[in-house]
């Protein structure tokens, strides 16, 4: 769905970053490798920058700076050979971002990243523009954090508010005595209290806006979590009609609140009630839209680079139903996985990311199928994986 809202500053031919520019990424994963590719198919050139080396976005970008990104030269003279910056990684500190923006257009903006990049300025954001979430407490001290357990009640999740991702820095209480040995844990940093709800799925809605304001999202994702980790997301997600356009309404309404540039995922919690509750947003491509890249008209790479070189979005129609796994490390523990079997299924595309080192828990690539139903596609992309360890 591509709407467009008529607003003051609309983009102009003028405006358009055309293929044959260098984009910039700040990070350096699987998500800036999948922006880079779609990006150097369309004829652009892409230079990443992060504080590694030989780096999935690194093997396939014309080139890699390495540097930490508290190194604001070094930041400046990357800004100084790119037409716009991006990330794939928003836990950015915001002095980098700032010293970009002097030189460079940085897309999402800086403003939209600091409300996304810490979970308590988001739900305090989306508290205040009254989108719907679960009850949280905000804590810096344990004081708060014991008033916020007492406020929101037990069971409770109990979050760093920064740097987390794939459940790491989450711990789950069920009595108030316990919070005392979270704060231990969370040394001094400041958390988020959430209410822990029974959810019946979760799922997800990418989206991206444009310069001119136009929004398309893709139907929502459901995805399956596994020790926190994302396990299997399956597309469309199989829910009552009314709850997914209410899902890609929330979504529209949160890029139009952020003044938002670029492509956003909002995950959604769908309740044992059937309440829709906005979990969190990720100011970037997202794990659960990597199925895009084979069963979309646009994947949401693509549609990264449309929306920050002020192109005109693509369609976010599937081609077919679809069914993305994800491909941990845990998978090489008895030595290297079986390619051929997986790739046995004719339907099945195999994506790795260049990483060397295969911790467990670590994303290495992932599996995408299609079928003719969303089971099918499940059936065979679970099938395909099970067969790396045959
Ligand atoms: P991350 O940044 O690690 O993805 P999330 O806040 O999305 O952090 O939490 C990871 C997963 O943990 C969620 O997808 C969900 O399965 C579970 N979870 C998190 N918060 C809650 C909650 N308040 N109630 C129930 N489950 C939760
Ligand atoms: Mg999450």
């Amino acid at each position: 769905m591509i709407s467009s809202s008529s607003r003051p500053g609309a983009a102009s031919h003028a405006q358009v970053i055309t293929p044959g520019a260098t984009l910039g990424v700040l990070g350096s994963g699987q998500l800036g490798r999948m922006f880079t590719i779609a990006a150097r198919r369309m004829g652009y050139r892409v230079h990443t920058f992060s504080p590694d080396q030989d780096t999935p976005t690194g093997q396939v970008a014309d080139r890699e700076v390495t540097a930490p990104y508290e190194d604001l030269d070094a930041l400046r003279a990357f800004a100084r050979e790119v037409a716009v910056v991006t990330f794939e990684f928003e836990n950015v500190p915001s002095d980098a971002v700032h010293a970009l923006d002097y030189i460079v257009p940085v897309r999402p903006s800086g403003a939209a990243l600091y409300t996304a990049q810490q979970r308590g300025r988001e739900k305090a954001f989306l508290l205040e523009r009254g989108f719907p979430t679960v009850p949280f407490a905000r804590a810096s001290t344990f004081e708060e954090l014991l008033d916020g357990v007492a406020r929101i009640g037990t069971p409770a999740v109990i979050k760093s508010a920064a740097f987390g991702y794939d459940g790491k820095g989450q711990h789950k209480i069920t009595r108030l005595a316990e919070a005392e040995h979270v704060w231990n844990e969370l040394e001094g940093r400041e958390a988020l209290v959430e209410k822990f709800v029974s959810l019946q799925a979760e799922i997800s809605v990418i989206a991206a806006r444009g310069l001119d304001g136009a929004i398309a999202e893709y139907p929502p994702f459901e995805n399956r979590h596994s020790n926190h980790i994302l396990d299997v997301t399956t597309a469309p997600a199989l829910i009552p009609a009314p709850l997914a356009a209410r899902a890609r309404e929330i979504a529209r309404a949160i890029l139009e609140a952020l003044d938002y540039v670029g492509v956003l995922c909002v995950e959604f919690f769908v309740t044992t009630d059937g309440e829709l509750l906005v979990n969190e947003l990720a100011p970037r491509p997202h794990n659960s839209g990597h199925l895009t890249f084979d069963a979309a008209i646009t994947s949401q790479f693509e549609q990264q680079v449309r929306s920050i070189c002020g192109l005109p979005l693509g369609s976010t129609e599937l081609l077919k139903p679809a069914a993305m796994a994800n491909l941990l490390g845990d998978l090489w523990a008895d030595g290297e996985p079986n390619w051929a079997a997986a790739c046995r299924h004719p339907d099945v595309k195999l994506h790795l990311y260049g990483k060397t080192q295969p911790r467990p828990g670590r994303k290495m690539g992932h599996l995408t199928a299609t079928g003719r139903t969303v089971q099918e596609a499940q059936d065979t992309v679970v099938a395909a994986r099970d067969a790396l360890l045959s």
